[in-house]
């Protein structure tokens, strides 16, 4: 306790101590230095949204300059060009911002399907000829541009001195800063975050990632489009040159440098670009003795050294230097989140002759069982039965080739993941998923994603605490609840194996299912791991929950379960009691007979 409050006052004086810096500098220093202030303030803003489009999310864009010119040019049309809007430029940043989110979610739309390297190709392509249209477009100024421009009043007060106009965009790149920080802690922040490497998971647990990731990239866009409004107002004058694709490439350089994982990466990023490029331009050509683009090389190569020694850019390794933060507290008043009604009774899951081909290997043949509601059904065969196959049909992470299937009497064969996990499915992953960076904490919360509503304006102004905190708590009890209370706040991937298995069915609890798919939990688990998983499972079937055990492990699943459905080849062999398995000759034959003789 006393380590957290001596850490958080000197992270408040820290916070103190920029603050104040950055108050007294623009009244002090020399103009050039202001010059490069308010540049780097407009360049963190446009990095700011990389970090979290590209650092985070994992999607690659070289296209920002171009929703830059785009907030540029739009303020610069209108208060030149509309007589009424002249003298309200704040009114042509929310028209900016308007454009800017339907352009986006247009081009969003169009190419984050697209993956691999064919979204930054789209974006190379999307930053050219919006740079050619500005240009070309006569009423734009063509290459030459538009210039009387107004400049910015806040309150009455005209920001005709550069020095003015760095308080007001250090304001909003601070503003953005603090906002994409809150984003990121929150529960669309863990959803943004899984969106690089996690997709299937948080799919299975309602996050509807496509969706996601177009709102992701149209928040970069307005930050974009905020920062080029700013540039308009502050240089007074534009043409198309700064909204080109060597400038968007010199965004994402700037985003990767600082460190694109962190939302103070997009700062000192745009910091070190722009003095690294401006020392640069000073130093070389006096260097070589002669003029000319030097400094492109040198930068270029800098940048690929720097890359080489830290791959996650300058800010963690700053990061060290400061003093880390204490783990959030948990607030164990939190109000708990509502638990669902009970299970109706009867079959809560009816599998129809769902069938699965793979090309022309046929993973699921025909296969029909149900559930019933309150029971653990075990589902087990050799391997290469198709058991992880008919899992993930249930689950809608594989669509079938035909067949049916109902979950309450409602068809979910052919719904999306993230629909079957709203009916009320939660699930864990024969080859664990979890987001190892992130906490166990955190990863547990990721299960309670459907039982909270907080969105992107919530989480950003912070007024999503109070259902953050019971997020927590929840996962807190969850984690409890599989014996992993001491691991709260370690990185999910520093733990054993066995130990995330238990993680991942911590986060599926935290979803509060009605029915639980479990796919080979106990794999990897230690025998003593084992039997308090087998405690937990029969505790959860006390308390009502209907549970999908596909398994290898034959003794965990025979004292485990209710009933058993046996696969082979894709087919269903047997039904029934687990002690009617264990006598079945074509079972013993199949698959209980080599591994009993094993264990003999
Ligand atoms: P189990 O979980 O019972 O071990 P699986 O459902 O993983 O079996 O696999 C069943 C069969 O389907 C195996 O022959 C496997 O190779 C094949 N299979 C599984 N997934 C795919 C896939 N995505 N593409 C092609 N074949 C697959
Ligand atoms: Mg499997």
């Amino acid at each position: 306790m006393t380590t957290s409050r001596s850490s958080l006052a000197l992270r408040g004086a820290a916070l103190c101590a920029v603050v104040a810096a950055l108050v007294a500098v623009p009244l002090s220093a020399p103009p050039f230095w202001i010059t490069l202030l308010n540049y780097i303030g407009l360049y963190s803003i446009v990095a700011l949204g990389l970090v979290l489009l590209t650092g985070v999310a994992g999607q690659t864009s070289f296209g920002q300059a171009a929703f830059v010119g785009i907030g540029a040019y739009v303020t610069a049309y209108l208060s030149t060009h509309v007589e009424t809007l002249s003298w309200l430029p704040w009114l042509n940043l929310v028209v900016g911002l308007a454009l800017t989110a339907l352009i986006a979610l247009a081009l969003g739309f169009i190419t984050l399907r697209m993956r691999g390297h064919y979204l930054p190709l789209a974006t190379i392509a999307w930053g050219i000829s919006l740079y050619y249209l500005f240009g070309n477009l006569e009423f734009l100024g063509g290459h030459t541009g538009m210039t009387g421009i107004p400049a910015l009043s806040v309150a009455g007060f005209e920001l005709r001195n550069e020095r003015y106009f760095c308080y007001l965009i250090w304001v909003i790149a601070l503003s953005a800063l603090w906002m994409a920080h809150n984003l990121l802690d929150s529960r669309p922040g863990r959803a943004i975050r899984a969106l690089r490497g996690g997709l299937d998971m948080a799919e299975a647990f309602g996050v509807n990632t496509g969706r996601l990731k177009i709102v992701v990239f149209v928040y970069a866009a307005l930050l974009a489009c905020v920062s080029g409004w700013l540039y308009a107002h502050l240089q007074r004058f534009v043409n198309p040159t700064p909204f080109g694709l060597n400038q968007g490439i010199e965004y994402l350089f700037m985003a990767v440098v600082g460190g694109a994982g962190s939302v103070w990466g997009a700062v000192v990023g745009a910091a070190l670009v722009t003095l690294l490029k401006t020392q640069l331009q000073d130093w070389l050509p006096s260097l070589l003795g002669r003029s000319g683009n030097f400094e492109v090389i040198v930068f270029g190569i800098l940048i690929i050294l720097l890359l080489q020694r830290t791959r996650d850019g300058v800010w963690p390794w700053l990061a060290r230097l400061v003093p880390s933060r204490a783990p959030p507290l948990l607030r164990s008043a939190a109000k708990p989140f509502l638990a669902r009604a009970g299970p109706p009774p009867g079959p809560l899951l009816v599998v129809e002759a769902a069938r699965k081909e793979f090309g022309g290997l046929v993973a699921v043949n025909d296969l029909s069982f149900e559930i019933r509601s309150g029971e653990i059904l075990g589902l087990i065969g050799p391997n290469g039965a198709g058991k992880s196959t008919m899992f993930n049909l249930i689950g809608g992470a594989l669509p079938m080739t035909r067949g049916a299937i109902a979950f309450d009497g409602k068809r979910i064969a052919g719904q999306d993941p993230y629909v079957i996990a709203g009916l009320g499915v939660a699930r864990t992953f024969q080859h664990v998923r979890l987001l190892p960076e992130m906490s166990v904490l955190d990863n547990v919360a990721f299960g309670a994603y459907l039982r909270g509503s907080a969105g992107f304006v919530r989480a950003a102004l912070r007024l999503d605490r109070r259902e953050e905190a019971r997020a927590m708590h929840e996962a807190a009890l969850q984690i409890g609840r599989v014996g992993l209370a001491a691991h709260l706040h370690a990185p999910a991937g520093s733990l054993p194996l066995g130990q995330q298995r238990l993680v991942e069915i911590a986060r599926a609890l935290a979803a509060d299912p009605r029915l639980l798919l479990l796919d080979e939990p106990a794999a990897g688990l230690r025998y003593a791991e084992k039997q308090e998983l087998t405690a937990l499972l029969r505790t959860l079937k006390r308390e009502g929950m209907t549970i999908l055990l596909v398994e290898h492990d034959m003794d965990f699943v025979m004292g485990l379960t209710d009933r058993l459905v046996v696969m082979d080849f894709g087919e269903k062999l047997a039904e029934g009691l687990p002690v009617e398995i264990q006598e079945n000759p074509l079972v013993r034959e199949a698959y209980l007979g080599g591994v009993v003789e094993e264990k003999a």
